[in-house]
């Protein structure tokens, strides 16, 4: 990369939306440049999740995440069939293991209807157990549209799309900042090869950074940029045979899903996230964790043994609100929200982020739509 080149769009962050993004952008026929931190794609957030497609049930109604999660599963689902990518549609429960939990099932059955979610149905104890013979519950709800993915193979896929329709891909670039001109966005670009790119169309999809970056933006007034919060997750792996051929999720927790159990497509179960609000971004799981674990999981399924769970890896959600505040929603924050041309800023990409990622970057499609090159 030289000095002071111009280009029509910059997305910054190759984790799974910019890379669905630098998609969206390219086959829109636009001159896309994608600046990556990293070495690699989705070495973030992207790879240190639970891999889950979310049917669409717990999020506000109207919001974007349950808009986007359920037009961006459908979208999922199709895509994955499309080019064979390793996928399953295994379903998920939902457990309850008291009264007041299985009063939380209908309450989540009713939300999933208001976003769309119409497939979800309620199951007793006993056929609970007949699907999953080492289930404990009073109650549950099954979700038949939820799946899991090689989130890897779809991210590679992304980016061969982008490149095949003429992205190019810079990795090892950091962007330390940038100015608004009016015209267009300065970035400015770190690392072993320093330049500064002019861009009509410049999308923020740096995940964990995307707020810091966007204050380092001259130009974006900073009541646009919200505060960042970082509650990680951590997942313990299960030694042994996968016990569900289900996922199992139990009731929400604040700030999270709930400590839940996942099988990738190779067989590994696992467990997790939990939710532990961090001030830093380390990524160490600690083993001491596992005593929650072992308490929460055998609430439905007693037959945990000790010393089956081990430290497996965490990834951290990239928060706008504190904790104990309402759920956040996405923020696709363009022009018409913040003012300033051809910036798109996109914050607060948690969970259903992967699964929701085709339909964020149809949006994001949209608003790039209005901001072409100025002659
Ligand atoms: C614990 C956990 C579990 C989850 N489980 C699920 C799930 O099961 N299903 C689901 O749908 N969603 C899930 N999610 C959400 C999903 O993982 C995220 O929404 C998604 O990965 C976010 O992608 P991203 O591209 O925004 O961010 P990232 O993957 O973090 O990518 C951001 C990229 O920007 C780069 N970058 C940062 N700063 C700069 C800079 N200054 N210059 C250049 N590049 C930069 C980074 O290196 C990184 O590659 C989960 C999230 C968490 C934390």
């Amino acid at each position: 990369m030289g000095t002071k080149e111009s280009v029509d769009a910059i997305v910054i962050g190759a984790g799974v939306i910019g890379l669905a993004i630098a998609r969206r952008l390219a086959l829109d026929g636009r001159e896309v440049v994608v600046l990556e931190a990293a070495a690699g794609i989705g070495t973030e957030t992207s790879s240190r999740n639970s891999e889950v497609i979310h049917a669409g049930i717990y999020y506000a109604k109207d919001s974007l995440m349950a808009r986007l999660c359920v037009r961006g599963r459908q979208q999922l689902y199709a895509y994955l069939h499309e080019r064979a990518l390793p996928h399953a549609n295994c379903g998920k429960l939902i457990v309850a293991t008291s009264a007041a939990e299985a009063g939380q099932l209908e309450r989540i059955r009713a939300r999933a209807w208001a976003n769309g979610v119409d497939d979800l149905y309620p199951i007793d104890a006993r056929l609970a157990r007949d699907l999953e013979a080492e289930l404990r519950c009073t109650a549950a709800l099954m979700s038949p549209s939820t799946g899991t993915f090689d989130s890897h193979a779809y991210m590679t896929s992304l980016q061969g799309d982008a490149e095949a329709a003429g992205a190019l891909f810079a990795f090892r670039a950091p962007v330390t900042g940038g100015r608004a001109t009016g015209k267009a966005i300065e970035i400015e670009v770190g690392g072993a090869d320093p330049a500064t790119l002019a861009a009509t169309l410049v999308v923020n999809s740096a995940g964990l950074d995307a707020t810091r970056l966007a204050s380092r933006i001259e130009g974006l007034s900073r009541e646009h940029v919200p505060t960042p919060y970082y509650a990680k997750g951590n997942y313990f792996s299960l030694a042994g045979r996968a016990p569900f051929s289900r996922l199992i999720y139990p009731v929400p927790v604040p700030g999270g899903l709930g400590t839940h159990y996942t099988i990738d497509l190779g067989g590994q179960a696992r467990f997790g996230p939990d939710v532990e609000w961090v001030d830093d971004r380390n990524y160490d799981v600690d083993p001491r964790r596992a005593d929650a674990f072992y308490a929460s999981i055998r609430r439905w399924w007693p037959g945990l043994e000790d010393g089956a769970l081990a430290p497996a890896y965490s990834g951290i959600r990239p928060k706008i609100v504190p904790p104990g505040a309402p759920p956040q929603d996405f923020r696709i924050d363009g022009p018409a929200v913040h003012g300033v041309r051809g910036l798109v800023n996109l914050f607060g990409m948690e969970s259903p982020g992967l699964t929701a990622s085709l339909a964020i970057a149809d949006v994001v499609g949209k608003i790039a739509s209005g901001v072409r090159p100025v002659r």
